[in-house]
């Protein structure tokens, strides 16, 4: 091997820059005109990768090892050279206490020369060269040598930053096809973001999850690279991932940008594999929530830069939208069909109850005479204890009817108040000697303090009232006491208000049911009535008609202990004449 001078390596070197396109060519050529230059065994380069010096050419060694062996920065001379950014050229260096050799070189080496490849205040690797014996004088050669390392710098550094560019061109062109892309069925719209990303920034794994609504359960994963995604379907079967690291993340929304997960208290327990190194996850929000996690990561220590964090975030940010936007047209659609489901269903539930009431009116007008008839014939008695019945259930026909007719006007918006101007008690009373007429089960007793004159639609006034009463006798044991007061108090706003109760001494209400009883359909579980089932509308609809006059309905109760229902409307000052 001929020597080759100072000038004729250089020479060749800025040759091969102009005409050849590749880094790694150039690197390569770099690296064998140096151990010409320096008359070497081997010339190799090392380039800062993270942490470490990675073997990225080399001549004269074994050609498995590029890529594959590494030396941490500060360790042995080629770490100590990048770390002190000094050359260094020993003529024995294996009595020198700072060496150590390459993982995987087999061959003695003795002299050893290496360069730093500086830029600016940074060193971004080393060029060496080493024989396995020393040298030949070397004199200005080291020069030479720095020379070749410097120009080996730029090189990387020119290439570095038309990756750069080439990897903004690219994520910016990613955004804006992000952007555009519907999100009709969603594996397929998240598997391109992770595909993309993961070409994007050039890293070895990208996933990206979304989790359940409530939980932190992983419905959708897919992998960007070489290991591909899952469906929910698989997701069913396969264990869930660990998600523990990430539970500040979705907690606070703060991204993770770990250097090595090997030195990370928590990330070291999760991602064991040695594919993942280096780690960057940024959290999804959808709809105002975080509920996704888009992480990179890498084989390599420190992979991952600020603008890695920045570019993530908005890729992070689209998804979120698109899958959003996505959500929130689909509910719409199921709204809308929910929406005309409920309508049709009223239509026909007003339709139905409208055609069912004028026959059980009549059959009730019919019961009524032959009842008439029979309690004046003295030989009819039995007659009229049956047709008694009959008249019972009819009437109740007629009040479920009624109740169904009151929901479809109240959820169509024909619900109109007809306000007048009367006294609560007087109501009150009649309508509990009426109902004590019908019923001879129960004493139903009233207790009114003096005039209580209110503003309200009477018929629907009345309707709560002898619902609620209704409900008492229904719910309470034969022989028992209902009772019901009317009075005035002052409200919570201050001005004065009507307030009825009306208490049994029935069985009570479970707790769990007395949130619910005012619930449109809603029936108590303890099946202790006396023997009536309703629609479970009566305090739906009672609600719907205090609460449309301004006031307020509840109930009290212990089970056991009977229960007591309230409700008020606000009172009209007396007029003139009625006081
Ligand atoms: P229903 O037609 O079932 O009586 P309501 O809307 O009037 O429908 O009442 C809803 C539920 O509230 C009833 O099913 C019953 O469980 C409970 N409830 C109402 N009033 C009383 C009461 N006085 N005592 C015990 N439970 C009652």
């Amino acid at each position: 091997m001929s020597r080759l001078s100072i000038g004729e390596a250089i020479q060749r070197v800025v040759g091969v820059l102009s005409d050849v396109a590749n880094t790694g060519e150039v690197l390569q050529v770099i690296a064998s005109t140096a151990r010409q230059m320096m008359q070497a065994d081997e010339g190799y380069l090392l380039l800062r990768e993270g942490g470490r010096l990675v073997l990225r050419a080399a001549d004269g060694l074994p050609s498995h090892l590029v890529g594959k062996t590494s030396v941490r920065i500060g360790e042995g001379i080629e770490g100590w050279v990048a770390d002190q950014g000094e050359l260094v050229a020993l003529m024995d260096a294996r009595h020198e206490r700072r060496f150590r050799d390459l993982p995987g070189r087999t061959s003695m080496v003795r002299a050893l020369a290496v360069a730093p490849m500086r830029l600016r205040d940074d060193v971004v690797g080393v060029l060496a060269t080493a024989g396995m014996d020393p040298f030949p004088p070397i004199g200005s050669r080291l020069t030479g040598l720095q020379i070749l390392a410097s120009i080996a710098a730029v090189t990387i550094e020119n290439d570095r930053l038309l990756e750069q560019e080439r990897r903004r061109a690219q994520q910016a062109e990613l955004l804006l096809e992000l952007a555009s892309l519907g999100v009709d069925d969603l594996v397929p719209f998240l598997q391109r973001v992770a595909d993309a990303v993961n070409s994007a920034l050039g890293v070895d794994d990208t996933e990206l999850s979304l989790l359940d609504d409530l939980s932190i359960r992983v419905v959708y994963l897919v992998r960007g690279g070489s290991r591909r995604g899952h469906s929910p379907a698989d997701l069913a079967r396969e264990e869930q991932p660990d998600l523990t690291w990430a539970a500040d993340l979705l907690a606070t929304g703060q991204p993770v940008l770990c250097p090595d997960v090997t030195k990370d208290r928590i990330l070291k327990g999760v991602f064991t594999s040695s594919r993942v190194r280096s780690l960057l996850a940024v959290p999804v929000a959808i709809g105002g929530r975080r509920r996704g996690i888009l992480r990179v990561s890498s084989g390599l220590p420190d992979r991952f830069v600020a603008e890695d964090l920045a570019f993530l975030t908005l890729v992070a940010s689209q998804v979120g939208l698109s899958v959003g936007r996505a959500d929130l047209s689909r509910r719409q659609i199921q709204i809308g069909r929910e929406e005309a489901r409920q309508q049709a269903r009223q239509e026909f539930l007003g339709q139905v109850s409208h055609e069912l009431k004028t026959p059980v009116a009549v059959l009730k007008a019919y019961t009524e005479l032959l009842l008439r008839k029979a309690e004046i014939d003295s030989h009819r008695t039995s007659d009229s204890e049956v047709l008694g019945r009959m008249l019972e259930q009819t009437d109740r026909m007629l009040s479920m009817i009624e109740q169904l007719l009151d929901l479809q006007k109240m959820e169509t918006g024909q619900f109109a108040l007809e306000l007048s101007h009367f006294d609560l008690s007087e109501l009150a009373q009649r309508v509990a000697e009426n109902l004590q007429l019908a019923v001879k089960s129960h004493r139903i007793l009233v207790r009114a303090s003096g005039r209580v004159w209110v503003m309200a639609d009477k018929r629907r006034i009345e309707e709560v009232l002898l619902n609620l009463l209704d409900n008492a006798v229904k719910y309470s044991p034969e022989g028992s006491s209902v009772e019901m007061t009317v009075g005035t108090r002052t409200g919570a706003a201050g001005g004065q208000e009507s307030i009825v109760s009306v208490s049994d001494e029935g069985m009570g209400i479970p707790k769990r049911d007395l949130e619910r009883i005012f619930e449109r359909f809603y029936q108590g579980q303890g099946k202790l009535h006396r023997g009536h089932v309703g629609l479970g509308l009566g305090l739906y609809i009672a609600r719907e008609i205090v609460e449309r006059h301004g006031g307020r309905v509840w109930a009290e109760s212990t089970t056991g202990n009977g229960s007591t229902f309230h409700f008020t409307v606000p009172v009209t000052p007396a007029q003139d004449d009625e006081a």
